[in-house]
């Protein structure tokens, strides 16, 4: 998409989770895509008109290319995505260097939503102006994170998922990361710092993990997607990419551990984990 014109923004209905902007498909029709970017969940579309389109995929928001030509999909996901065409709600027309593109959100729940204001207005945007830092990149790291932490009596599972703490972290990466870390997440938040405010080791190795989920999740997602379409040519799931998501029952991944896989619900979101070597 970047380089790339978008042709027209078709717009089906009138709103998602929100009603779109005024004059969305006026003010994006006709524009150049200079760059595309990503803030937590929220994904940027940056637009040679100096506006920026805010997508936000909601509970079940996916994006799927299609080809004028060939009508092939592109990427795959841990959750299928629908392709019911009646779920189409916003089509950007793209005109790009390999021809015609349509880039189609399908949205079933309508939990998703769509903004767009002036690029220098994005930092006041009010959902970006609370955000922690990224867990990706250098602003993230044990003795930040351990100020936030210090203190603090909510479990480690909700401390982790709270945007103001970390940006962008979503049910299975915390999951997966405290899994990783050996971290319960019942445990309070502020059970990993110290009486003087200093991260422990434990907040030290979960800074770690974070890091090592995302990079894996990302590298194997790209391997999958091939591998994925040569074999099939089908979307599904992708659950071998995960230690301890969605394994409840099962076997506890790691190798010195004889656990078993535990499913609790904490601020009505599942928590997978394993009680044996996760404290
Ligand atoms: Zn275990």
């Amino acid at each position: 998409m970047e380089g790339a014109r978008i042709g027209r923004l078709e717009l089906r209905r009138a709103d998602l989770r929100f009603p779109f902007p005024t004059a969305f498909s006026d003010r994006v029709s006709g524009t150049r895509i200079v760059g595309l970017g990503r803030r937590a969940k929220y994904l940027l579309i940056d637009l040679d008109s100096g506006e920026t389109v805010i997508a936000h995929l909601g509970m079940s928001g996916s994006f799927r290319v299609e080809h004028e030509a060939e009508n092939e999909l592109s990427g795959a996901f841990h959750h299928a995505r629908s392709k019911d065409e009646k779920h189409d709600h916003v089509v950007f027309h793209i005109e790009g260097a390999q021809g015609a593109v349509r880039v189609i959100y399908n949205d079933p729940r309508r939990f998703g939503f769509m903004d767009l204001l002036p690029r220098v207005d994005l930092d006041n945007y009010p959902a970006f102006r609370q955000l922690g830092p990224e867990p990706v990149g250098n602003a993230l790291d044990a003795a930040g994170l351990a100020a936030r932490f210090a203190g603090r009596s909510q479990p480690l599972k909700a401390a982790l998922l709270d945007q103001s703490n970390i940006a962008g972290l979503g049910n299975i990466y915390v999951c997966e990361a405290l899994w990783r870390a050996g971290l319960s997440p019942v445990r309070a938040a502020g059970t990993t710092v110290t009486p003087t405010g200093k991260p422990k080791k434990e907040l030290v190795r979960l800074v770690e993990a974070i890091r090592a989920v995302i990079a894996d999740a990302i590298a194997v997602g790209g391997s999958s997607l091939r591998d994925h379409i040569r074999t099939d040519g089908t979307l599904g799931y992708f659950q071998h990419t995960f230690r301890v998501y969605d394994r409840e029952g099962h076997a506890c991944a790691n190798p010195e551990c004889d656990g078993t896989v535990a499913r609790i619900v904490q601020a009505g979101r599942s928590t997978f984990y394993c009680s044996r070597c996760q404290e």
